[in-house]
């Protein structure tokens, strides 16, 4: 089977997410065969170094041996079971396992099936809090603007970037928004510290005004991932754990995508020294081998829940694949491999590497902002760099980085004029030094008129 023998299959049946599905009329797509490691191989036997960890859920490489091993192993002895009334080994072990490395006070682990679901749950959860302790009126969220936290109406409402909202708004619950800490936007000369901070006093106002109507605040820690990676400083997370105990408002915080190693610590949290109410874990939570999400939370929220039957104050909130052992046996794995390989401290050097490889992009007369928090690099593409004005984007010009990417054998896909790296763990210094030349190329390529 060939690649062009496919793609005309896959185009007579499927429907691609995120997809102007009318761009494939010029735009090929790849059927992937295999992965080995940070390589994907087509079925023309074409390789591409997957830069983006395949949206940012793959930490130890394609086909990784010990997380296939294990998935097997649970394969061949229980694939599944209702998590309701039953239980398993890999749930209970995997739970155990994060409530250890999570940031203090997180002794609870609810379990979803993907991201957007954990943020259902995490909303739905501070709301009923609340309510079990006669708080009735708390039943609105703050968000950041720029924010992005998944693409169900609840996670949708709660997120901020245009292009997934818009459409959909008649469909969204309300929310509050407050403006980001993104140190994109801070003032010339102002660093970024100061910046993050300033955006607080914003945030306190709409607190100081509505915190009795306001369940939770909900955020991507250090990075808005979708929302172009844009980066602050920790120094807000820590200032909002303040004025959330201050206000009584739950602080929900979604690492779904900057969670495991990917800002240079396990969790984002941990650089603010803070715990949230509620930690959302997924993508990189199995390795990037199946869907699975956690909501962690404290003793005292579970507590709030925990009652008579007869009155009603149980958490309501189902899904049929709740924990399901493939994906927590996978979980496990990954989980091990941090711990034996001791991952953390290993990354340090690939983000030198990424931080070296990228630093002379910065001068490049249509790079606004090479910017790095741990193991994410990202290259802000602009029309004019000396005031910042964006590239319109109708124009694609980040399309064609990614263009050009792939015909040197590189997954890249921007974010609109936003390239970036969150490769897996396992790429090579070599890797990283090649993948930052293709991207000087593919720059220089896209911004010409
Ligand atoms: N929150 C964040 C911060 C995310 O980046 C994403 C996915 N990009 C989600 C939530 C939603 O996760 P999923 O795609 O698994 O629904």
């Amino acid at each position: 089977m060939r690649n062009a023998e496919l793609m005309q299959r896959d185009l007579n049946v499927l429907w691609h997410p995120c997809t102007q599905m009318q761009d494939h009329e010029w735009l090929p797509l790849i059927p992937i065969r295999r992965g080995q490691g940070v390589w994907l191989e087509d079925y023309d036997g074409n390789r591409y170094l997957d830069a983006i960890s395949s949206w940012w859920v793959n930490l130890f490489g394609h086909a990784n041996p010990r997380i296939t091993a294990a998935v097997v192993a649970q394969a061949q002895t229980l694939e599944h079971v209702l998590l309701a009334g039953f239980s398993h080994a890999p749930a209970i072990e995997l739970a155990e396992r994060l409530v250890r490395i999570a940031p203090k006070n997180l002794t609870r682990v609810f379990y979803a099936d993907n991201g957007s679901a954990g943020v259902e749950v995490a909303l739905k959860m501070s709301y009923h809090y609340w309510r079990n302790l006669g708080f009735t009126k708390k039943t609105r969220f703050i968000t950041l603007s720029n924010s992005y936290h998944g693409e169900t109406l609840g996670a949708l409402a709660v997120g901020n970037v245009a292009l997934y909202k818009e459409t959909y708004k008649p469909l969204l619950m309300e929310v509050l928004t407050a403006p980001s800490p993104d140190c994109y936007l801070r003032e010339p000369g102002e660093n970024c510290e100061n910046y993050s901070l300033r955006r607080c006093q914003d945030l306190e106002l709409i607190l100081e005004n509505y915190a009795d109507s306001v369940s939770a605040i909900i955020v991507e820690p250090l990075v808005q991932c979708a929302g172009g990676m844009r980066m602050y400083h920790p120094a807000y997370l820590t200032r909002l754990r303040t004025l959330c105990d201050h206000y009584q408002v739950h602080l929900i915080a979604d690492e779904i995508a900057v969670g495991f190693g990917r800002t240079g610590t396990m969790f984002a949290c941990e650089q603010a020294h803070i715990s949230p109410d509620f930690l959302c874990l997924s993508k990189g939570l199995t390795g990037g081998y199946l869907p699975l999400c956690t909501v962690l939370t404290s003793e005292t929220i579970y507590q709030a829940f925990y009652d008579d039957y007869s009155k009603l104050t149980a958490f309501l909130h189902s899904h049929s694949y709740t924990g399901n052992p493939l994906a927590c046996a996978a979980a496990v794995a990954s989980l091990n491999i941090f711990e034996q390989d001791q991952i953390i401290a290993s990354n340090k050097h690939l983000a030198t590497a990424m931080a070296k490889a990228t630093a002379c992009l910065a001068n490049h007369p249509h790079v606004a902002e090479v910017r790095q928090t741990g193991m994410i690099v990202a290259i802000e593409l602009v029309r004019n760099k000396n005031d910042r004005t964006p590239f319109p984007w109708q124009e694609r010009r980040g399309l064609r980085v990614y263009q050009h990417a792939l015909n040197k054998g590189a997954l890249l896909r921007p974010l609109g004029n936003v390239i970036y790296f969150m490769p897996p763990y396992v790429i090579t210094t070599k890797e990283i030094e090649w993948l930052a030349q293709i991207v000087a190329e593919g720059i220089n390529l896209a911004v010409h008129d």
